[in-house]
């Protein structure tokens, strides 16, 4: 059995166990969660054992993220499982309590700007807001040199990368591809939730997906088109509710007409019952 990584709970005994390992040099990776791992997280950790000589995992289920009615309350908290998960792959959890990183009610925050704004941010008020203000928090208690983040949460790693750049933060942020389950659907600490019927309605996303790229593959463009053979695969579940679908700028977020030279990403968010699961994949015109 693999060992147990080491858990600490307060910023201060963080401080004091990264400073033993900075001294003996190297780079410090550092891959955030909410927990609940699966495989998604661990292919962020593992990369990022990889890539360096000391990895902190941090799982920490960020009330500010959620908006009033949303999952907070029921998002799963599985403390012991994860830190089997992180098995040999990190040397440290930092799983802190809510007073930890928030001391005190929260007054300044990290605005996303206008990419904030766009797919999931039309949904989710705040959320973007949430997201930015605990990660930055998180890098400044972890102070990593390389941070990792999934592509499933596409516009999440954009607003990030966008934070570190304009704060002059030092740290780089890498992104690692999707990890899905046999039959396509994306990993998620959410897919839990799904009925069973539900969750053969999830399949929709990546087969719509799946269908818009090959699409694009074979020449289409045009963004109306390649929307729309998303959108029916989706629209196959009856029961799926959807917030958006769509053609947009992989960096922008914008909607765009067209499939530029760099490609444009479709992405979609669907709810099934109080599920609401997210997707996207990169799409190039042409073979
Ligand atoms: P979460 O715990 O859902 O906030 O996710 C923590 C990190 O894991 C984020 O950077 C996510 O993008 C990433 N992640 C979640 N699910 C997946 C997945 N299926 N494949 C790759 N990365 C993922």
């Amino acid at each position: 059995m693999p060992a147990l990584p080491e858990l600490v709970r307060t910023a201060a005994e963080l401080r004091a166990r990264l400073l033993s390992w900075r001294s003996e040099g190297g780079i410090l990776g550092f891959v955030p969660t909410m927990g609940a791992l699966h495989e998604g997280h661990l292919s962020l950790v593992r990369r990022a054992r990889a890539e360096c000589r000391c990895v902190v995992v941090s799982l920490f289920v960020n009330p500010a993220q959620f908006g009033p009615g949303e999952d907070f309350a029921r998002y799963p908290r599985t403390l012991e499982e994860d830190l089997e998960l992180c098995g040999d792959g990190a040397d440290l959890v930092f799983a802190p309590l809510p007073a930890e990183v928030y001391p005190e009610p929260q007054t300044v925050w990290i605005e996303p700007g206008p990419e904030g704004e766009a797919l999931c941010g039309r949904f989710r008020p705040g959320h973007f807001r949430g997201v930015l203000t605990v990660v930055a928090k998180l890098f400044h208690l972890v102070g990593p040199d390389l941070a990792y983040f999934g592509e499933k949460d596409w516009q999440q790693a954009v607003l990030v990368r966008r934070m570190a750049r304009q704060l002059r933060l030092p740290v780089e942020v890498r992104t690692c591809p999707t990890v899905r389950e046999a039959d396509g659907l994306a990993m998620s600490s959410r897919n839990r939730y799904l009925s069973p019927q539900d969750r053969r309605g999830a399949l929709g996303l990546i087969r719509g997906l799946r269908a818009a790229q090959a699409l694009a593959a074979a020449g289409e463009g045009g963004a109306g088109r390649l929307r729309d053979a998303l959108s029916a695969e989706i629209m196959k579940a009856p029961e799926a509710k959807v917030d958006y679908i769509e053609i947009v700028d992989p960096e922008t977020l914008a909607a765009v007409a067209h499939v530029g030279a760099s490609g444009a990403l479709a992405a979609a968010a669907v709810r099934f019952g109080r599920t609401r699961l997210i997707d996207n994949l990169l799409l190039q015109v042409g073979p």
